[in-house]
């Protein structure tokens, strides 16, 4: 389906979708993988296909959007019908939902946000494009779940893409949160960004006296709330992902939030060193999974975790049954699997390249 079709039968009357749209001709955003840099010689090198093979064990049935990440070691995998992120943008978002007593959805069908209710306000995990999308998808979403957005008393994000921090504008100048990035992240935003969009907002500047500068192990408290901060790097350098509990009924569970999916390096002299970062990064984690027991792993990307689908099926339900974002430890460890096996597949087409 040609753009202008696809934009034709998304529209509606709402004038968020309208200013969203409007940013369609402006090339992929930042997380979308980057396809078609490698030959078909270079996909089918045994070593390649039995990394691929691999992720696909790993992804069984239940886990098949991380193997998104094999098209670029093999192109040929690639579905034509999947939507860019400008298509996704330019969806109606989806309802907010909380997916656990503590845990709250509010994003887009593009990138997500996410609500961490805590005895002292709320952190929120990212803050999407641009103050288009924080006022009318975040704003308006916490409201219609019953949040109050005046308690936000602080923002982590994930790391430095206009896509998870775009928003920050917006609600900092309306309630005044603490900004926390990784110190690595912070620095690259202050120097030179590695992309930009003209439909991001502006990248924020670190205030020293509240915003801060995160390192790998430092934990974030915010009233009853711990979060543990991991350094993932790879997806940028300084990628954070995010370790904390969260709670339905008596149950509590360890989640495990992944900070940069996407291997979006393109052919830049350093995609070596950031793919090797991104191997090693998805091997500890898969070994923490099984020693924390985390039995919820959520993306800040649904197209990944499924974050929608699944408030979707914890709505239908007439009373409260098992929650789908409970998917166990082992499930965890798999979706790492499949990320690092895709990941080592791309090194491998990659040292093979010539250019
Ligand atoms: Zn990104």
């Amino acid at each position: 389906m040609k753009i202008f079709d696809f934009l034709k039968n998304t529209a509606n009357n709402d004038s968020t979708q309208f200013n969203r749209r409007k940013f369609i001709n402006f090339g992929c955003a930042c997380c979308f993988t980057t396809v078609g840099l490698i030959s078909k010689a270079q996909a089918q090198i045994p070593e390649v296909q039995k990394h691929l093979n691999a992720a696909r064990v790993a992804a069984g049935k239940d886990l098949l959007p991380y193997l998104k990440l094999a098209e670029v070691a093999d192109p040929a995998l690639r579905d034509p019908k999947s939507l860019t992120p400008q298509q996704l943008m330019a969806l109606p978002a989806p309802p907010p939902g909380k997916a656990f007593d503590n845990l709250y959805f509010v994003g887009s069908k593009w990138v997500s946000c996410w609500a961490i209710t805590t005895s002292d306000g709320i952190i929120l995990i990212d803050a999407m494009d641009n103050d288009d999308e924080a006022e009318h998808i975040i704003e308006k979403g916490m409201r219609e779940i019953g949040l109050d957005p005046a308690q936000i008393k602080m923002i982590v994000v994930t790391h430095a893409h206009g896509d998870h921090y775009g928003g920050v504008g917006y609600l900092k100048r309306r309630y005044g949160p603490g900004i926390h990035f990784s110190e690595i992240d912070w620095q690259m935003m202050s120097t030179q960004l590695e992309f930009d969009r003209p439909y991001w907002g502006r990248p924020p500047k670190r205030d020293p006296s509240k915003d801060l500068a995160l390192r790998n192990g430092d934990v974030i408290q915010l009233g009853n709330t711990k979060i543990e901060v991991m350094l993932t790097p790879g997806h940028t350098v300084g990628t954070i992902s995010l370790l904390f509990d969260v709670h339905q009924g008596q149950k509590t569970y360890r989640t495990f939030l992944w900070g940069g999916t996407a291997f979006n390096f393109g052919m830049r002299p350093e995609r070596m060193s950031r793919i090797q970062s991104y191997i090693d990064a998805t091997d500890k984690a898969r070994q923490i999974a099984l020693q924390q027991n985390i039995e919820v792993f959520i993306s800040n990307h649904n197209g990944y975790d499924e974050a929608v689908e699944k408030l979707a099926t914890i709505r239908a339900q007439s009373q409260v049954g098992k929650n789908p974002f409970v998917i166990g430890a082992q499930a965890t460890y798999r979706a790492l699997t499949v990320m690092h096996e895709c990941a080592t597949a791309t090194q491998i087409a990659w040292q093979n390249t010539k250019s």
